[in-house]
Order: structure tokens, then C-alpha cells, then sequence
């Protein structure tokens, strides 16, 4: 298996990158999909949503989160008020894993140069996860239960975790919790405009909750709450599988960065 070449940056738009996404082997999750989900949205959105991967419905239409989380999700966006038209929605890996398995960590490593890409072209000003394992891609020490709906510096750019809409449809505290946290993405936008890498090492004022801090997942960070093992687009389930794919996943996102550039990148990415 190879991974998604990326050395020459051979994407130079959104769409050529889902094209090249659609027609992807590059690893074996190709070989069981019925459609590549690259992702989609406006390629001038300043809001990037990632969650974890394609579930069923998903691998059945191509597109990310068209099943019922996906409509909880249109629900959420809705309220802002907010649609699928403002914002672009991808996953870590873009081929759903037979069963719903967690993907395995040479599955996210193949995978990875197109979430790379994705955010180097939207260069969006707020990055929004959904769930802990997307969650833990650029802030590898949080907690979903503690650090959903806060406002978080990351390279320049908001971290604005969310619980996954899956763990919402199955628990309603979870639910309120989303639609309560939802309510603050105009605000995490507004304050997106006042942080820029040069400011990146100061001290931001009061209104933004946390800097994302910059230090590995540990094993017990790693834990999901019970409420979020599960999620019918992308269910989780705590193996050695998934454990190993975690710390691999937070690995920087851009691999040929100086030590200096690394900075906070170093919170964990895909
Ligand atoms: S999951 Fe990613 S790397 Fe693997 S085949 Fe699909 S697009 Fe290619």
C-alpha cells in the first residue's frame, strides 16, 4: 500500500482533490467501499467540520453524514442559523472501514495527505471536530466530556470540538449538550478573525477559553466515554487496534515543517 502521493502538492483545488479521493487505492479500504467520501460544502468556507469516516449511508451515497446523524447535524447548523452551503464537511479517512471497524493506523496514514491538502486549500478559520476521535487529531490531551463546545486556539486558526451527532441521537443529555454548544460556532468564528500565527504565542485576551495544550494523548485520554463508543456513522470501539490508531493519528499533520513551524501542530493531527 502507498500513501496518497502529496509531494508535489499534485491538488491544486478542492475538486481535483475529491477526483483524486474517488479514485484512491491507496489503501485497502478501497478495495471494500462502494463510494470514496471526499468530502463537500463551499471551498470558501471558513468552517471546516471533520469527523471521523464514512458509516453506511455514507459509503452508499458518496457523501458525509447523510444519515441520520447527518440530519441531526443539518438541525444543529440550522440554528445558528447555519447550512451545508457554508461549511465543508470531510472525515479523518475517506472510505468507510468494513463494519464500521475503527481504521487501522496505516489506513489513517495513507489517508492522511488528503485531510493535509483539505486544510491547506479551505485554509479555514475554524476547525469544528465531531466526536473524540477527530477531537484528538489537534488536541491530543482533551477530553470530549470536558472540552466540548470551548473555544480553542490551534495553529493559527479556532479548535471547536463537538460531541458527535451520533452520541447525541442516542442519549439526549448529549443531544442538549450539542445543541447548547452549537450556539457559540458564530462566536468561535468572530474570535477566528482575531488570532493569526504571529500572534500565535500571545497571550490571548479572556474571550478565548483554552490554548489547546501541546503534549501527547495519553492511554487514559484515549478512553471513551461510554456514551460515544458508538455512532452509526462511524461507531468506536476501544481494541488495541483502535489505541494504535490513535497515537498515530495524532501525529503533526504537515510532515516537513521546521521544529519552529511545528509549534502547535504538534497538538496532534491526522
Ligand atoms: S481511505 Fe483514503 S487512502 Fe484509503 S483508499 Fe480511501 S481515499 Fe485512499
Amino acid at each position: 500500500m502507498t500513501t496518497a502521493e502529496t509531494s508535489s502538492k499534485p491538488w491544486n483545488s478542492i475538486d481535483a482533490l475529491a477526483n483524486a479521493v474517488r479514485s484512491c487505492t491507496g489503501c485497502g479500504l478501497h478495495s471494500t467501499r462502494t463510494n470514496a467520501v471526499p468530502g463537500s460544502g463551499s471551498s470558501k468556507a471558513e468552517i471546516l467540520i471533520i469527523g471521523e469516516g464514512p458509516g453506511f449511508n455514507e459509503d452508499q451515497q458518496g457523501l458525509p453524514f447523510v444519515g441520520r446523524s447527518g440530519k441531526l447535524l443539518d438541525e444543529l447548523l440550522a440554528a445558528i442559523p447555519m447550512s451545508r452551503e457554508d461549511v465543508f464537511i470531510t472525515n479523518v479517512v475517506k472510505c468507510r472501514p468494513p463494519d464500521n471497524r475503527d481504521p487501522l493506523p496505516d489506513e489513517v496514514a495513507a489517508c492522511r495527505p488528503y485531510l493535509e491538502r483539505q486544510m491547506e486549500l479551505l485554509d479555514p478559520k475554524v476547525v469544528v471536530t465531531l466526536g473524540r476521535v477527530s477531537m484528538l487529531r489537534f488536541h491530543p490531551k482533551g477530553k470530549i466530556s470536558e472540552d466540548h463546545g470551548k473555544i480553542l486556539e490551534w495553529e493559527g486558526r479556532i479548535l471547536f470540538p463537538l460531541y458527535h451527532p451520533a452520541a447525541g441521537l442516542r442519549n439526549p443529555a448529549i443531544k442538549r449538550e450539542l445543541q447548547k454548544d452549537v450556539l457559540k460556532l458564530p462566536e468561535a468564528l468572530r474570535q477566528a478573525n482575531r488570532v493569526s500565527p504571529k500572534n500565535i504565542d500571545d497571550k490571548i485576551d479572556g474571550e478565548i477559553t483554552t490554548k489547546a495544550p501541546n503534549s501527547p494523548v495519553t492511554q487514559e485520554d484515549q478512553k471513551l466515554p461510554e456514551e460515544e463508543q458508538e455512532n452509526n456513522n462511524r461507531p468506536s470501539s476501544q481494541t488495541a487496534e483502535a489505541s494504535t490508531a490513535d497515537a498515530q493519528l495524532s501525529e503533526p499533520l504537515l510532515k516537513n515543517e521546521t521544529t519552529k513551524e511545528k509549534g502547535d501542530r504538534q497538538l496532534g493531527m491526522f
